[in-house]
């Protein structure tokens, strides 16, 4: 981890890659490391920001630690049941804030992290998070996603200076959490072919030196995963260490593309829909896991479709643009204006466009098909999923066939971002295949 923190400098692909994330401790009893990380980073005084939960996780040791060590602390514990990272409790994170404080200290996971490091940047204050379970990717991301108007928005924030991970602490997470954790990084598989397809079908920018960072970090908790459910000191470390890593592969350079593809923006419909119905939240790697499933099944069909590139260039050109106006009004509801916005500044959809990206597939086929067999089977992936006892089918996490069916013609509109789920609907295989799966999975 150290060797990765340092950065890759003059990288084969061209750039160089750095992170400001400092230090990342993942260890046993790696609490006991905040007052020495305190020192090393010049902090006087800690605002430490916990739930219920997470104090009783983490928390309550931690503020012992700092009594022990004579490190003055201010404190602001969360009631909520439920928190949420919208404009409520980010104001409340400042109501609460004590001016005489030189650094943040989040201890949790999510959502406390997410509003750490909003209020860190906007305070130009560093923070450190304790986590206090492998639940998601978002530790070292330089992003975070806020509830914002009833909408899930992506702000600009800052890194934490440091992470973290006392296994002691992991080690007594809730299973849910931890399959959670697992099915984010499952989506690695798909992410790594979107960006790939990508890069082969738009001449986008590719890493190779990240994208083997993010992989070898994906086999190692594979190779762990039947340590998972017993909770052994390696399994959790290898998870935890492969969630920190996505995020550093992410501001190595600079998007999201080494972490995230079809399967994050199908999570994020979803994520999306259960806000307009004011539905209970489901855990982010819960849905990741979930669709990484879904996805490579499209990935599937489209290779037993036995395409070959006569049939690509022979395809219809054509695209009803009023109907798709009426049906993304129709999904995104308050969200539709957006995006309606992205597709006018992106031409996603445009025709012109769609067809020199089907000369260049049809050239390119033989590779598109060799990059997608690299996945593993779909029943593979959900073999790990159930191993690591998640949910495993979108039925279980309450969405419907509708949903499912919807989300995978549309999630493709939140983003400009060319995944499998736009080469489908490059090749007009999408609605079909859309149905064909919204059936298989229920
Ligand atoms: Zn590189
Ligand atoms: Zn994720």
């Amino acid at each position: 981890m150290e060797e990765i923190l340092k950065g890759l400098s003059a990288c084969s692909c061209g750039r160089s890659h750095t992170t400001d994330l400092k230090k990342v401790v993942i260890k046993n009893g790696a609490l006991s490391e905040v007052p020495r990380l305190m020192q090393e980073g010049g902090f006087k005084r800690a605002f430490v920001v916990a739930d219920q939960n997470t104090e009783r996780a983490g928390g309550r040791a931690l503020t012992r630690i700092l009594n022990e060590a004579g490190i003055p602390y201010s404190a602001f514990i969360y009631l909520d049941r439920e928190l949420v990272p919208d404009e409520q409790a980010l104001g409340r994170f400042l109501v609460h804030f004590d001016p005489k404080c030189d650094v943040i200290i989040a201890v949790g996971s999510g959502t406390l992290n997410d509003l750490a490091r909003f209020v860190s940047f906007r305070l130009g204050i560093p923070y450190i998070i304790a986590a206090t379970a492998p639940s998601m990717d978002g530790y070292a991301s330089t992003v975070a996603p806020l509830i914002t108007n009833s909408m899930k928005t992506t702000y600009t924030a800052k890194t934490p200076w440091a992470i973290v991970a006392d296994l002691d602490v992991l080690a007594e997470s809730p299973p849910d959490m931890i399959a959670a954790g697992f099915g984010d990084i499952l989506g690695k598989f798909t992410a790594a072919i979107d960006w790939q397809l990508s890069t082969l079908i738009n001449g986008e920018y590719y890493c190779e030196e990240v994208a083997a960072l993010m992989r070898s970090a994906l086999d190692r908790t594979l190779a762990l995963q039947n340590d998972l459910t017993s909770r052994s000191n390696a399994a959790l470390h290898s998870l935890m260490e492969a969630l920190i890593i996505s995020g550093i592969a992410m501001s190595f350079v600079g998007n999201s593309r080494p972490a995230s593809g079809a399967e994050h923006h199908l999570a994020h419909y979803w994520e999306m829909q259960y806000l307009f119905s004011g539905r209970q939240p489901v855990l982010h790697g819960t849905k990741v896991g979930i669709a990484t499933w879904l996805v490579v099944k499209l990935h599937e069909h489209l290779l037993n479709a036995g395409l070959g590139p006569d049939d690509i260039r022979a395809l219809p050109r054509q695209f009803d643009q009023e109907e798709w106006e009426r049906e993304i009004r129709r999904v995104y509801r308050q969200g539709a204006p957006e995006v309606l916005h992205l597709e006018a500044a992106s031409g996603k959809n445009d025709l012109q466009k769609r067809a020199e990206r089907l000369q260049i597939i049809a050239q390119r086929w033989d590779e598109i098909q060799k990059l997608i067999s690299s996945l593993p089977p779909a029943a593979e992936i959900i073999r790990l999923i159930t191993a690591v006892g998640g949910p495993a089918y979108p039925g279980e996490i309450g969405l419907t066939q509708d949903l499912v069916h919807d989300s995978l013609l549309y999630a493709k509109e939140l983003r400009n971002r060319y995944t499998i789920l736009q080469l489908l609907w490059d090749l007009g295989l999408l609605e079909a295949y859309a149905e064909r799966i919204a059936e298989e999975v229920f």
